[in-house]
C-alpha cells in the first residue's frame, strides 16, 4: 500500500491532481467512436458512427488491448491504421515503434481526433456524454473535496473536453485547474511548475495516472505517484510499476488514501 508522507513533514497541506482518461473517465466507448470516426475521414471510407453496435466484436477487443500502450489522442487512429493494417502490436515499444514509422501522420491524426470530437460534441451531446462515463464514486469525490484549489486535473485531453464531459456529470470545474499536457510541456514539467508556485514538497503533490511509463518517467519529480488500477493496463503494466516501487491503487483504495490525505490536511490546518 502507500505510505503517507504527510504526517512526517510539516506542510500545510496536499495537492492533488489527476489524470482524466482511466482515472476520472471511462472514455474508452467514446474514444473508439471518435478515433474510427477519425480514421473514415482519413480514408474517405465506410460510414460514421455514433455508438458502438455496428462495431466488429473482433476489432472492439483488439482496441481495448490496444488502449493500453495510448499515450496522446492521435494514438486512437494510429489503433484504427494498426486494426487496418494487421499490424503485430504486443507491448508499448511496439505500439511505439509503429506510430514513430508512421510519424508524418501524427498532426493529421491529431487535427481529425479533436474535429470529430468536437463533431460529435456539437451535434450529438447527450450521446456524446453518455459515451465518457465517470467511474463509479467519482462525482461525489470530485464535488465534495474539500479545498477545490488543492486539486488539479492533468491530461493530454484538451481542457475543453474534459470541462464539458465533466458539466455534463453536474460538474463544475474550473477551467484553470485543468491542465493540458503537450509534446513541449509534458506532465512532469506541469507537476515541477506546480510545486515551484505553491513551494509544496514534491511528497506532498499525489499524481495518479493509469499509463505506467508515464508514472515510471515521473520518479524524478520526487512527487507521490500512484497507479489507477482501474484505468487503462494490464497486467504487465502493473507489475512494472510494482518494481518500480510505486503503488497500484483499486477504485476502493484510491477514495480510502485520499480521505485520509484529507483528515491530515485538516489536522495540518488547526
Ligand atoms: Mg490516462
Amino acid at each position: 500500500m502507500i505510505h503517507y508522507p504527510m504526517k512526517k513533514q510539516m506542510s500545510k497541506y496536499n495537492y492533488l491532481a489527476l489524470d482524466f482518461d482511466g482515472v476520472i473517465a471511462d472514455s474508452i466507448q467514446e474514444c473508439l467512436v471518435v478515433g474510427c470516426n477519425a480514421f473514415i475521414e482519413y480514408t474517405g471510407k465506410g460510414n460514421k458512427i455514433t455508438n458502438l453496435s455496428s462495431l466488429d466484436l473482433k476489432d472492439m477487443s483488439e482496441f481495448r488491448r490496444l488502449r493500453y500502450f495510448i499515450r496522446s489522442g492521435e494514438d486512437y487512429v494510429y489503433i484504427q491504421l494498426a486494426l487496418f493494417e494487421g499490424a503485430n502490436i504486443q507491448t508499448q515499444q511496439d505500439f511505439d515503434r509503429f506510430v514513430s514509422k508512421k510519424a508524418h501522420l501524427k498532426q493529421t491524426f491529431f487535427d481529425l481526433i479533436y474535429q470529430e470530437r468536437e463533431r460529435l460534441l456539437n451535434q450529438f451531446t447527450d450521446i456524446w456524454i453518455q459515451l465518457n462515463p465517470l467511474y463509479d464514486g467519482m462525482r461525489e469525490f470530485i464535488s465534495q473535496f474539500t479545498h477545490r484549489e488543492h486539486f488539479a486535473i492533468i491530461s493530454t485531453k484538451k481542457q475543453i473536453f474534459i470541462h464539458r464531459i465533466l458539466e455534463g456529470h453536474g460538474i463544475n470545474f474550473p477551467m484553470q485547474r485543468i491542465l493540458q499536457a503537450v509534446e513541449n510541456r509534458p506532465k512532469s514539467q506541469i507537476i515541477l511548475d506546480l510545486l515551484k508556485q505553491s513551494g509544496l514538497e514534491p511528497a506532498h503533490f499525489i499524481f495518479v495516472d493509469d499509463h505506467a511509463d508515464t508514472l515510471i518517467k515521473m520518479k524524478h519529480t520526487a512527487v507521490t505517484l500512484c497507479l489507477a488500477g482501474w484505468g487503462y493496463n494490464n497486467d504487465a503494466q502493473k507489475t512494472r510499476v510494482r518494481k518500480a516501487c510505486l503503488p497500484v491503487l483499486t477504485l476502493d483504495q484510491f477514495y480510502q488514501t485520499m480521505k485520509t490525505c484529507s483528515h491530515n490536511e485538516k489536522s495540518n490546518q488547526t
